[in-house]
């Protein structure tokens, strides 16, 4: 495959965008090579500017699930944009999305939107603490919640489980208030609670995928729960990845916990920019302008995004078997690569819910971030250039999830594994 029209619109972007790039992972900084340069999605499919076309596991990372230029979708968004692309002013597909979430989840009594994931979590976060009266946070190593300040945090050094900045420009006296705990490990979060009486909540992927494909035990999450409730803290799920994804509920539809609050964003806009955060009542009611906590948005709610994520969220409730046909398919391709890996002797760590897949070159099992930075990130990198040479378009980094999308068949699966145990060999 030839490359070169993509290089040269790196390069020019280069001179204008830091690092060519508006969101720094898709620079391909760790496996190598520039990034290719889109000119269109096609259901499944990815084209580049140099016309390759790939078979897409990003599926933008996450929003797509029905695939590229889904037909429900393309046509509400035409006739949404027809009528004006913003008020500023409330409509009513805002209420008729609402309702259709607030009867999904019956903890879930009342939803705000905004315009992505950041802001959904760094709201909720507020919210949780106007409404416990309360100021630090805990969170786990290797999750993701978005490049707000209180969460660009990294373990600090000593035993301490405060948090420091993990990026310039962040305040110190800000991650104090963030303690870290390890995922899957109930006792760093008793630790956090003993070294903090002013918890406001715990906030956790229930199913993690911003360290690669890792999800959380059931008993974890139980545990997570009695003890917010014992500390009177709120338990916060930040779906905005898992949310229709995992399943129609999301990881409520596959853990029993509960949360207080949850977050979305990602599949909820079906492709635009769409966040939310929901609760019950008591909590949510303290937002402005019913209550004293303040957030607020220009576009949040915005007509046409609303018709995008109510065409797509429509259609996800009305197709009972989208998600066990989504996780056949990510299912088929996890044990097709684990057994083509086996085959040449690369261990490879495999998992799938719903229609999020993740694979680590690991030799044992990953449970929380430390075991999923043992993983061969060279061994990743030469997999993710093989597969593209192969038409394959996967996330580019070890510590990334796959997704399928509906527009995928067996067909394009079975390719998929057939190109693998070919890259596989050429990488032992
Ligand atoms: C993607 C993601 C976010 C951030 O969402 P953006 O829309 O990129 O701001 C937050 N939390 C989780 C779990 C995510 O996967």
């Amino acid at each position: 495959m030839q490359y070169t029209k993509s290089m040269k619109a790196y390069e020019k972007a280069r001179n204008v965008i830091p690092g060519g790039v508006d969101s720094p992972v898709r620079a391909f900084k760790s496996v190598g090579g520039t990034p290719l340069f889109i000119k269109k999605g096609e259901g499944a499919y990815l084209v580049d500017v140099d016309g390759n076309r790939y078979v897409d596991f990003v599926q933008s990372w996450g929003p797509l699930i029905f695939g590229h230029t889904n037909k429900v979708i393309e046509k509400a968004v035409i006739k949404a944009v027809k009528k004006g692309l913003s008020f500023g002013a409330p409509t009513k597909a805002e209420t008729k999305l609402a309702e259709s979430i607030c009867s999904l989840f019956e903890n879930i009594d009342k939803i705000r939107f905004v315009s992505s994931g950041t802001e959904a979590v760094m709201s909720a976060i507020r919210l949780a603490r106007g409404f416990t009266c309360k100021d630090d946070i805990i969170k786990f190593e290797g999750c993701y919640h978005g490049h707000s300040d209180s969460l660009l945090v990294q373990a600090g050094s000593g035993a301490v489980t405060f948090g420091s900045p993990s990026s310039p420009g962040v305040p110190a006296d800000l991650t104090k208030h963030t303690l870290l705990a390890k995922y899957n490990d109930i006792k760093s979060v008793k630790k956090c609670f003993e070294n903090s009486s002013n918890i406001a909540c715990v906030i956790v992927e229930p199913i993690a995928g911003n360290m690669g494909f890792v999800p959380a035990d059931a008993s974890f999450l139980e545990e997570l729960r009695s003890l917010c409730d014992a500390h009177g803290a709120l338990l916060i799920f930040d779906e905005v990845m898992s949310g229709f994804r995992a399943s129609l509920k999301g990881a409520q539809g596959v853990y029993k916990t509960v949360p207080d609050l949850v977050t979305f964003g990602k599949v909820i806009g079906g492709g635009m920019p769409v966040g939310a955060f929901g609760g019950r009542e008591e909590i949510m009611d303290k937002l402005s302008p019913d209550g004293p906590v303040y957030q607020a948005g220009t576009l949040s709610g915005n007509p046409v995004a609303m018709a995008a994520g109510l065409a797509s969220l429509e259609q996800i409730i009305e197709d009972e078997t989208l998600h066990v046909r989504l996780e056949a398919k990510a299912k088929r391709l996890i044990e097709g690569l684990k057994a083509e890996a086996q085959n040449v002797g690369i261990p490879l760590q495999v998992g799938a819910i719903g229609s999020m897949f993740g694979f680590f070159f690991n030799d044992n099992p990953v449970k929380n971030f430390d075991d999923a930075l043992k993983s061969d990130t060279k061994r990743f990198a030469a997999f993710h250039q093989g597969m593209l040479q192969e038409g394959f378009y996967f996330a580019c980094s070890q510590f990334e999830t796959s997704f399928v999308c509906d527009a995928m068949d067996d067909e394009m699966i079975d390719e998929c594994i057939e190109a693998a145990a070919k890259v596989f060999k050429e990488m032992v």
